[in-house]
């Protein structure tokens, strides 16, 4: 349903939290956020219900300043702390926020079962982390590009690796994603209203398309060949 990511200099947690709640008048059913702490690794926190149920989980201590968050409308998969997003991959080394449907979910996740492959939620989304975590290309985009390959459906994705730190990568297939141009810090969203108060500088990706986005910098490319797209960001007008 939501999605918003955010990479800089500051604490993602709050801010991810904001952005959430400027998307609550969509609907929702469940929220979570995950966040690479400065010592590595994931670190995940979700919870059924509102932002502020989510926001009453977070430890003390949940420092970083990168993450990503979600809040959920389910599809596959009841409303429960389990099945709300971020989905990691088996080793916790992946966190994937989705909007959408994935269309060959079953089939898809049935044969990562064959493989041995455990899931932690029933929704369609937990492939794509898997698919991501299991993809022996080397860089996060390739990684991600080859686990899109793999499935047919709709989707708004944000993911974060442990192994790099330093960026978010998002795709775009049907579900909306903006990137939100800050100094020194970026943002991504499913819908402007989430990153409005901190900036104006927006990327709207078309269908087919992903981005990289890193504290400093951006690039667009396009999902099957992975080439270089044009993204000049416009200024958007709030009334
Ligand atoms: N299909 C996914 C699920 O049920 C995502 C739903 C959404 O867009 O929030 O978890």
């Amino acid at each position: 349903c939501g999605i918003v990511g955010y990479i800089g200099k500051r604490d993602a947690a709050p801010l991810l939290l904001e952005g959430l709640q400027r998307l609550e008048y969509r609907g929702y059913d469940s929220a979570g956020v995950a966040i690479s702490g400065k010592s590595g690794g994931l670190k995940t926190v979700k919870a059924k219900g509102r932002v502020r149920d989510l926001d009453s989980r977070l430890p003390k201590r949940f420092a970083g300043t990168t993450g990503i968050a979600h809040t959920r409308w389910a599809t596959h998969g009841a409303p429960n702390d389990v099945n709300a997003h971020p989905h990691l991959d088996a080793d916790g080394q992946v966190a994937v926020v989705h909007n959408g449907i994935i269309d060959n979910a079953s089939e898809v996740r049935a044969k990562l079962e064959a493989d041995g492959v455990e899931f932690a939620s029933e929704t369609d989304s937990e492939v794509l982390a898997h698919l991501i975590g299991r993809s022996q290309a080397d860089k996060l985009e390739e990684k991600v590009r080859d686990a899109l390959r793999h499935i047919e459906g709709t989707y708004g994705i944000a993911v974060l690796h442990a192994a790099f730190p330093d960026r978010i990568v998002v795709a775009r297939n049907g579900s909306p994603v903006v990137l939100g141009i800050g100094e020194k810090e970026m943002f991504v969203a499913s819908d402007v209203a989430a990153l409005v108060s901190h900036t104006r500088q927006v990327v709207t990706l078309g269908d087919g398309e992903m981005a990289t986005i890193k504290a400093d910098d951006y690039r667009t490319y396009t999902t099957r060949e992975g080439s270089r797209t044009a993204a000049s960001p416009e200024t958007v007008e709030v009334e």
